[in-house]
């Protein structure tokens, strides 16, 4: 899985040095399926309940699951970039928030809360603590900085599959749930509006968008619990 994640950690790093106005988001997808395969490994969204392509691109009020195609970045668009890879039958997924050049300060904003809520997850994140330990760190940080996280979508455990048990919602009450025991590997994955948490699905049946246009941000990890606490697998350097 540390394979895996480093090869997810470096498509995201690949991802913001070609994101510029003018791309199209379905240039970034070859971009990123390319280099996938490079290393042998296999993009892991790409057929997913027949999903088209290798990553999900989310502009602006779109939260996730944005199929890429033939629209072209704009200067002051942020840009969300989901990447799944599987590689020798284990996973990797992550996702970060990216400023297509000079972005509105609000944008700005909307970013670092969320990148920062990731982290405030990873430190819940310790043998001993709950579940919802995780769920209320992202809440709390969150909410306390006047931006809402949504409730639809959620993050999961990761391993042989991509989406395994148990699901990992970003809001809740501390103190519930399983106990966090070394070896479990999570994927944890904060999606903060702007406005309010409520979104819909579009017509294409995958692009989720916030219910009110607002802007949205997305950040994730695969964070393996170990003896020495949590292990980043998809990159220290950009939480
Ligand atoms: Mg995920």
């Amino acid at each position: 899985m540390r394979e895996a994640g480093r090869i997810v950690a470096e498509v995201l790093q690949e991802m913001e040095n070609s994101i510029k106005p003018g791309i199209t988001t379905a240039m970034l997808d070859k971009i990123a399926e390319k280099l996938i395969r490079s290393y042998n490994a296999e993009p892991a969204f790409l057929g997913y309940h027949n999903f088209p392509a290798s990553i999900c691109t989310s502009i602006n009020n779109e939260v996730v699951h944005g199929i890429p195609g033939l629209r072209r970045l704009a200067e002051g668009d942020i840009i969300s970039i989901d990447v799944g890879v599987r590689l020798k039958g284990y996973h990797g997924d992550a996702a970060a928030t990216f400023e297509v050049g000079e972005v509105a300060p609000q944008a700005r904003r909307l970013i670092d809360v969320t990148r920062l809520s990731l982290q405030e997850a990873v430190e819940a994140i310790k043998a001993g603590n709950r579940l919802s330990d995780i769920s209320h760190a992202v809440q709390a940080y969150v909410e306390k900085n006047s931006l809402s996280v949504v409730r639809n979508y959620v993050g999961h455990g990761i391993g042989e599959d991509m989406h395994e048990e148990p699901q990992v919602p970003n809001f809740g009450q501390p103190g519930r749930g399983p106990v966090l025991q070394e070896g479990i590997v999570l994927a944890i994955e904060p999606m903060v509006n702007a406005g309010s948490w409520e979104v819909k699905v579009l017509d294409d049946q995958w692009t989720v968008v916030t219910a009110d246009g607002s802007l949205s941000a997305h950040f994730e990890h695969t964070i393996a619990l170990g003896n020495n606490g949590p292990e980043i697998l998809t990159s220290p350097n950009l939480v």
